[in-house]
Order: C-alpha cells, then sequence, then structure tokens
C-alpha cells in the first residue's frame, strides 16, 4: 500500500514472535483469551474516561461498550472487535512492536526451554499469542484523538502502519483481523467459537457478540411450479409433529386454500454469549469453589491448573460499603521482592459500582501485602472524579484497614485448617474431615512462598504487628528441622524461663555448631534460629511477643534462669578480667566477663545489647561491598 510506513519488531519482540510460531505448544486456544482481555481492558478504559467527560463516548452503535466476533469462512478470517479506547498511530507503534514489562526476557528463556504459553498474558505480551493460530494479522484501530489506522505483519520481524483509508470506519475502538493459519481452520466454526468464549469470558464484564448463523423457518407463498415432492419432506420432516399432518391435510386441499409453505433460510444475527453478572456481587454461599478458582485464573491471569491457597469474599457495611474478593496465589510470582520499595506492585482492582477504574492502586493494601489478588467494589467513593482525587479520597483509609484485617484472617486460616499446624497439639482430638488432605501441608506451602512477606509486615505494620507475629514460622533447636510457632515456642518453654532465645547467622548448620547454644542446649532451653538478612531487620522491631521478651543469645545480657555459682567465679576471677580487659581495651572490646553461656568453649566475643550482632555487621558488610 502507498501509504504504508514499515517498522522492525524490538528483537526482543521479535524472538517471542519465533517462539510463538514455531511452538508446539498444543493449547492454541489461549489466543482468544487473550484478545478478549485486552478488549476489555480497552473498554474498561474508555468507560473510565467517561465518568469525567462523557462526550468521549461519541454517539450511536459508537458508544456501545460490547465485543463483536465474526467469522469469514470463504477469506479464513476471524476477527474480533472492540469498542474500546482504540490505539493512536503512536500507541500502534509502541504497544504493538515493543515490550514494556520488565523480566519478559526471563519468560522467553522460560519459554524456549518449557513450551508453556500459559502464562503469556501475566508478562505483558499476551497480544503476540495471536500467531498461534494466525500467520498475517491486521490490527484497524481509532482512538478518539487520532485517524483510523491499520497495523500488518506476517510476523517475519517487521510490521507496518498504513492511514486506513479502504476499511469502513470503526466510530471508536479496535478490530484485530486474523487471517488462519491452514491447520487452526477449526477456529472459524462457529460452535468452537462459542464454546471457548464461554470458556474464557466468564468473568468479562462487557458484551459479546458473535455473529451468528442461523436456519429460521419462513413461511412463503408455494410456487405452484417449485412445489416438488423433495421439498414438502424436506419441509415437513424437521417441523412440528403436530404440523406433520397439517401439511399433509393441505396437500389434500390443494385447490380451496391459497398454499404456503414453509422453507428453511438462513439468516444472521448478533448473538450474546456471556452474562455479564460480576461474581463479586453474588453472595459468597451461592459461588461455588471451582467458580472462585476459574475466577482467580481469570483475575490473575494466572492459568496454570493450580487452585489459589485460600480466597476471602466479602461484604463490608457501615460508613464505607464495599465487596471484595481476595486470592492468596499458588505460587509466588518470580519478582515478588525485586526493588520492594521502589516499585508499584499494586494486584487489587478497584471499581467503583461495577465501573473498572484501577488497578494500580497501591493505597489499598500494604507493600507487604501486594503478593495478594483481587478485587474491591466500592460504592461509597465518588465515581465522577479524577483518579488522583479518588486517590486520596478519606474512604480509602477503612477499606485498606478492613481489607488488611481480612487478609490477615484469611491467612491464619490456612494455619487452622492445616492438619500439620496441629500436631503437636492433641493428635487424638483432632478430628480428620474430607479435605484435611488438601489442607495438609498448606501452611508450610504458604511460608515457603510468602513468609518474607510477613517478616515485611512485622517491620512495616506496628498496627498489625502482633497479629503478624502469629503467622511467623521458624525453626529452632527443637524444632526437628521442621517449622514452628511463637505459640508452639511458648508452650514448650521451661518453667522460670522468661525470655525467647534466638541466635542469628547465616545458616542452620553455622548456628548449631554456634558456642552461644552450648549451656543453652545442655539446660535444655529451646533457641530459634533466624538465617535469612531480613531476620536481622526483623528482630530490630519484634521485641516481645505475648509479653513475652526477645533475648539474642549472642548478645550481652543473657540470663538463663538463676545462676548461683555466678557470684563466686567472678570473685576468683576478678584478677584475669581485669587483665584482659586492659591489654585488649580501646577499640577492641568494650569489657570481658565471665561468661555464664558456654559449656566447652572457654571463651566468646559477645556484642552489646543495642548494638549490631556479628551476623548484622557481616549482612551490612556484604551490602557495601
Ligand atoms: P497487556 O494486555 O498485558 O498490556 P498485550 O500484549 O496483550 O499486553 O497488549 C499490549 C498492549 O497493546 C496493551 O497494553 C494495549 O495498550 C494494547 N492493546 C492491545 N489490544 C488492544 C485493544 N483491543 N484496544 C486497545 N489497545 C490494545
Ligand atoms: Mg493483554
Amino acid at each position: 500500500r502507498g501509504n504504508a510506513e514499515k517498522f522492525e519488531f524490538q528483537a526482543e519482540v521479535s524472538r517471542l514472535m519465533d517462539i510463538i510460531i514455531n511452538s508446539l505448544y498444543s493449547n492454541k486456544d489461549i489466543f482468544l483469551r487473550e484478545l478478549i482481555s485486552n478488549a476489555s481492558d480497552a473498554l474498561d478504559k474508555i468507560r473510565f474516561l467517561s465518568l469525567t467527560d462523557k462526550e468521549v463516548l461519541g454517539e450511536g452503535d459508537t458508544a456501545k461498550l460490547e465485543i463483536q466476533i465474526k467469522l469469514d469462512k470463504e477469506k479464513k478470517i476471524l476477527s474480533l472487535r472492540d469498542r474500546g479506547i482504540g490505539m493512536t498511530k503512536e500507541d500502534l507503534i509502541k504497544n504493538l512492536g515493543t515490550i514494556a514489562k520488565s523480566g519478559t526476557s526471563a519468560f522467553v528463556e522460560k519459554m524456549q526451554t518449557s513450551g508453556d504459553l500459559n502464562l503469556i498474558g501475566q508478562f505483558g505480551v499476551g497480544f503476540y499469542s495471536v500467531y498461534l493460530v494466525a500467520d498475517y494479522v491486521e490490527v484497524i484501530s481509532k482512538h478518539n484523538d487520532d485517524k483510523q489506522y491499520v497495523w500488518e505483519s506476517k510476523a517475519d520481524g517487521a510490521f507496518a502502519i498504513s492511514e486506513d483509508t479502504w476499511n469502513e470506519p470503526l466510530g471508536r475502538g479496535t478490530e484485530i483481523r486474523l487471517h488462519l493459519r491452514e491447520e487452526a481452520q477449526e477456529y472459524l466454526e462457529e460452535s468452537k467459537l462459542k464454546e471457548l468464549v464461554k470458556k474464557y469470558s466468564e468473568f468479562i464484564n462487557f458484551p459479546i457478540y458473535i455473529w451468528a448463523t442461523k436456519e429460521v423457518d419462513v413461511e412463503v407463498p408455494a410456487d405452484e411450479d417449485e412445489s416438488s415432492d423433495e421439498e414438502e419432506t424436506a419441509d415437513s420432516s424437521s417441523s412440528e409433529e403436530g404440523e406433520d399432518e397439517d401439511a399433509e391435510k393441505s396437500d389434500d386441499e390443494t385447490e380451496k386454500k391459497p398454499k404456503t409453505k414453509k422453507i428453511k433460510e438462513t439468516t444472521s444475527e448478533w448473538e450474546l454469549l456471556n452474562d455479564v453478572k460480576a461474581i463479586w456481587l453474588r453472595s459468597p454461599k451461592e459461588v461455588t469453589d471451582e467458580e472462585y478458582t476459574k475466577f482467580y485464573h481469570s483475575l490473575a491471569k494466572d492459568f496454570g491448573d493450580e487452585k489459589p491457597m485460600a480466597w476471602s469474599h466479602f461484604n463490608a457495611e457501615g460508613d464505607v460499603e464495599f465487596k471484595a474478593v481476595l486470592f492468596v496465589p499458588p505460587k509466588a510470582p518470580h519478582d515478588l521482592y525485586e526493588s520492594y520499595y521502589n516499585t508499584n506492585k499494586a494486584n487489587l482492582k478497584l471499581y467503583v459500582r461495577r465501573v473498572f477504574i484501577s488497578d494500580e492502586f497501591d493505597e489499598l493494601l500494604p507493600k507487604y501485602l501486594s503478593f495478594l489478588k483481587g478485587l474491591v467494589d466500592s460504592d461509597t467513593l465518588p465515581l465522577n472524579v479524577s483518579r488522583e482525587m479518588l486517590q486520596a479520597h478519606s474512604s480509602l483509609k477503612t477499606i485498606k484497614k478492613k481489607l488488611i484485617r481480612k487478609a490477615l484472617d484469611m491467612i491464619r486460616k490456612i494455619a487452622e485448617e492445616d492438619p500439620d499446624e496441629s500436631s503437636g497439639k492433641d493428635e487424638k482430638e483432632v478430628e480428620k474431615s474430607s479435605d484435611d488432605d488438601e489442607k495438609k501441608g498448606q501452611y508450610t506451602k504458604f511460608w515457603n512462598e510468602f513468609g518474607k512477606s510477613i517478616k515485611l509486615g512485622i517491620i512495616e505494620d506496628a498496627t498489625n504487628r502482633n497479629r503478624l507475629a502469629k503467622l511467623l514460622r521458624v525453626e529452632s533447636t527443637k524444632s526437628d528441622g521442621k517449622l514452628t510457632s511463637l505459640d508452639q515456642y511458648i508452650s514448650r518453654m521451661k518453667s522460670g524461663q522468661k525470655d525467647i532465645f534466638y541466635i542469628t547467622g547465616s545458616s542452620k548448620e553455622q548456628l548449631e555448631k554456634s558456642p552461644f547454644l552450648e549451656r543453652l542446649k545442655k539446660k535444655n532451653y529451646e533457641v530459634i534460629y533466624f538465617t535469612d538478612p531480613v531476620d536481622e531487620y526483623l528482630m530490630q522491631y519484634l521485641m516481645d511477643y505475648e509479653g513475652k521478651q526477645f533475648q539474642n543469645v549472642s548478645k550481652e545480657g543473657l540470663k538463663i534462669g538463676k545462676d548461683s555459682k555466678n557470684k563466686e567465679l567472678k570473685e576468683s576471677f576478678k584478677e584475669l578480667t581485669k587483665w584482659w580487659k586492659g591489654s585488649l581495651a580501646g577499640e577492641n572490646v568494650d569489657d570481658v566477663k565471665i561468661s555464664n553461656r558456654l559449656d566447652n568453649t572457654p571463651c566468646v566475643v559477645v556484642t552489646s545489647k543495642f548494638g549490631w550482632s556479628a551476623n548484622m555487621e557481616r549482612i551490612m558488610q556484604s551490602q557495601t561491598l
């Protein structure tokens, strides 16, 4: 075409497209899910803009927020159209030629080895999945701020963009035309498309139509000449039984009445494929586990076959009304803790009265809970204000507070329902239920995926520190390689033991040999091992739990019960300690004391109560180096 401008795909996109094209991945259906999801996003965007400016919607059909699918069997084209926000020329170049999201290389690498495309939507490259089924794709788009353009590519490393002077004007929105590959002709079957749309669009909040062909009976005046037997039989066999007789009768009465006959005619009309009732508006009692699981998959764009670990669906009433569904994903995303403090990792979708507002509101949940997925639909927040004003709205604080409570309750329940967690208590008492097997080990799984988030929560959230500390799991000198809770630790404390003992270091193996533990172990005291670098920070915030202080056993001031001999020893070694302190004094040590924590080892270096532990020194050093 004369006015076409050529562009090359970013190298990474090209690589991705090559992989998709040559993929032997069997589930090619996923392209439809990605296209519908993009159409729905585009519709959400224009609807959001229309809240503050009605004009943007336009008039007539253009204003209809819907998705349409059409099949052209002759030309072998499947097209999907939305009346969403559309793309300007610049958008087309940027959105369908480069990859914005980080971590895509990692995805490409992973796909090359595993060949699993299921997670493509999570990486912000879902669009390219069209090349699983098409060898040539046209994207026609009209944005309010620009003319109508066509983007096209045969996935040969380049794409072209032309001003659209030949297609019908779209009004606004995007039409994607897939020229289907020879081996993907099944996507021209209406029944196949209907099945897929039903499967993938269950949670899409816009109507999806397909241009469906239908055979209908129409009554037409019988044409004397053409009323052959053949036609008559074909007609009557498909009509209702009662009418069969009528047909025969009318045969007899041919002479008297003006004759009519029924014939089959093919017509086409838009057929609605989905039911747009939002799952979160339904009563939790009516929603099945399977529906929640599917809803999670579509929300998280995580189409593996794993169930979410837990969910909480509730209706908050009072000053601030909202409905919410929260999920604990089955796995942590690969980049959960990457630049934790610098990036917005908000994962909740915010709706106001059924209208999607944003999924980038980090005011809804604190950072440490950003691993949760879900949505909030509020009736209290105003609809017709800017995102900035919403972000500052006072109700958000209340919503956030309630969400945190509900989230922590949901996590606590994972532990409560896990039969492994209650072991060590009275095992006879715990009744076995049918889903015990499913819940078994769930909390350990949760802890392995998201434990660090709980620790970060203890550091960041003073209000909920105690609730979070309840969710903490640790290993200790007595936990036998398993995890234990602080409550369990306390239940095992020796009589007269006041503090919760812990030690920090780089690994459990190293700590097990530590001379600091000699005496404590011998006296049968339990000591918690903290081996994650974040634990040092954690213990600066977690001072006490259930009225018990935490005591680092490598620090000065350790008291292990009463030690009657201590005073005597202090007296008899007075001269030695004095000499020792004198010869090491100054920058090297603060003090030299008789210790009550050793058994075999003659001496140890101990850090002062308020200073950094040796482990912390180690961590800080490795960070500055
Ligand atoms: P993602 O949807 O995760 O951003 P995709 O690869 O599916 O990644 O799409 C890339 C981008 O292309 C989208 O972010 C959007 O800006 C644009 N886009 C795709 N389809 C449409 C559409 N139907 N209408 C408007 N923009 C679209
Ligand atoms: Mg997408």
